[in-house]
């Protein structure tokens, strides 16, 4: 049944075909038997899945179930959970439980969704690749020698292997599209300030923003729906009602004019990854949407721009992580000053530390303007061009990524190398635009291919329209790997 749409699975629940305990423990058994072989999970929560469930059927016999009522899902760990460890993926937050529940959390318990577990994440949701995480890599279900992509790439890979429906997990650079791409499943993040940063620890709060992965556009715009709404705790809360973004799904593409930046396609792509992209492109064309291209002049400025802005916020949200107010203290110290020291060395992990340097640098005094004022500058050209490309189309469209997963190890020793493969989803972060990857078919050595929509601000139920209407005509999104 986890295999199912969440149409289908709430239309078991309401027919009572299937309980929300069987269906909490099916997901945990599958859990047991797949998670050994790519470690998508740091921790699995049965006792509070089991109770959840109950309530979650109980709720269903009182005819008070909403579409979300025992549907299991999965938390990226960088979301506080009341009473459940939540580890960020670092030894730093290695024994954390956090007291509250982040507000992304509480909706999707108010909604009688079934948390199973949080799921293993780049530290501080910084990396491509899931291979920065305090507990070891996650694994790419196509192929465990490969990367899942990340920083979100425990929750991607964990719907991938289809452990569970639905997952949250956070894009700050393109955290929730480029895994969602790499292991052939549907992501979304939506406009900046959509989603409350509540509870949800900060990498960079200018950019931080919470998303959702499902299998399908139609199951990413229900559990985004229950993700959103204005939460006055999160001073960067849109002061919007929550929305309904399933609402544009059968809206046909006649007429819709996709834009398709040419400089997307210009150098980078790999042959296979172009290919699956321009077949795609053409799928949209035959659902009657027209192409036009586009330009996004200062693309190219974006991973600079964004390498600078990204780790200046963090070193200002990682002083928190003192050994005192937060995080692992050192056991041997001397004095204050040695215990801050020691704690830092200890508890962070080396790209976490590179982005603490990196950031200190770029706002020290006397390189703040040469570096960071610079990156914003850029960061206003970068919105500028997507304003631009958007009063010739109502969408953008282009590859997720510039490769097909890579080998775990394969480019861990190059920073510079890996942060070049996030060079098409930085620069919509960066404007604060909401991004959609669904899959588009496969590349080299099988694996999957993400297409990736952009849209302007708060055209998230556009996205999912049109995502879904290709889903329609094709069947890329349900393929599974081999288990
Ligand atoms: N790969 C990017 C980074 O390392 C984006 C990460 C993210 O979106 N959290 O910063």
């Amino acid at each position: 049944m986890i295999d199912s749409s969440l149409k289908d699975i709430a239309a078991a629940l309401r027919a009572k075909r299937i309980s929300a305990v069987e269906l909490a423990t099916d997901s945990l058994a599958r859990i047991a038997a797949g998670n050994p072989r790519i470690n998508a999970f740091v921790t699995v929560d049965r006792d509070g899945a089991l109770a959840a469930a109950a309530a979650a059927d109980a709720r269903l016999a009182a005819g008070t179930a909403g579409r979300l009522t025992g549907i299991p899902l999965a938390h990226k760990d960088v979301f506080c959970t009341e009473g459940v460890l939540t580890t960020c993926g670092s030894k730093m937050l290695a024994n954390f439980t956090a007291p509250y529940d982040a507000h992304v959390v509480s909706l999707l318990k108010q909604a009688g969704a079934v948390m199973v577990g949080k799921t293993n994440m780049d530290e501080f949701a910084m990396g491509s690749s899931n291979e920065n995480s305090h507990f070891g890599p996650t694994r790419n279900p196509w192929n465990t020698a490969c990367v899942p992509g990340g920083s979100s790439g425990g929750s991607a890979a964990a719907v991938a292997a289809r452990l569970v429906p639905i997952a949250t997990g956070t894009d700050t650079g393109g955290s929730v599209r480029q895994p969602a791409a790499l292991c052939g499943i549907t992501g979304i993040k939506p406009t900046y300030g959509t989603v409350s940063r509540y509870g949800m620890i900060a990498y960079a709060s200018s950019l931080d923003q919470g998303g959702a992965f499902a299998r399908s556009a139609e199951d990413c715009a229900a559990l985004l729906s229950a993700m959103t709404g204005h939460d006055p705790r999160d001073s960067t809360s849109l002061e919007r009602d929550a929305e309904d973004y399933g609402r544009d799904l059968n809206q046909p593409l006649a007429g819709l004019r996709i834009g398709v930046p040419k400089e997307f396609f210009a150098e980078g792509m790999e042959g296979d990854v172009r290919a699956a992209v321009d077949a795609a492109l053409a799928e949209y064309r035959k659902l009657g949407a027209t192409t036009v291209e586009v330009s996004l002049p200062n693309a190219r400025l974006a991973i600079p721009a964004y390498y600078v802005i990204a780790p200046a916020e963090a070193s200002s949200n990682l002083s928190r992580f003192d050994g005192v107010r937060y995080g692992h203290r050192a056991a041997d110290y001397t004095d204050l000053m040695d215990m801050y020291c020691k704690s830092r060395a200890e508890g962070f992990g080396g790209e976490v530390k590179r982005r603490i340097l990196v950031g200190t640098y770029v706002l020290s005094h006397g390189y703040y303007d040469a570096y960071y004022i610079k990156a914003q500058k850029l960061r206003r050209l970068i919105a500028d061009d997507f304003a631009a490309a958007f009063r010739q189309c109502d969408l953008i469209a282009g590859p997720t990524t510039p490769t097909v997963a890579f080998g775990i190890g394969e480019k861990s020793d190059d920073p510079v190398q890996m942060y070049l493969g996030d060079i098409y989803t930085v620069a919509v972060n960066l404007a604060g635009l909401p991004g959609l990857s669904h899959p588009a078919g496969f590349g080299k050595g099988g694996l999957p291919v993400g297409l990736q929509l952009i849209g302007n601000y708060f055209s998230e139920a556009r996205l999912l329209g049109a995502a879904h209407q290709f889903q329609q005509v094709t069947d890329w999104h349900s393929r599974a790997p081999q288990s």
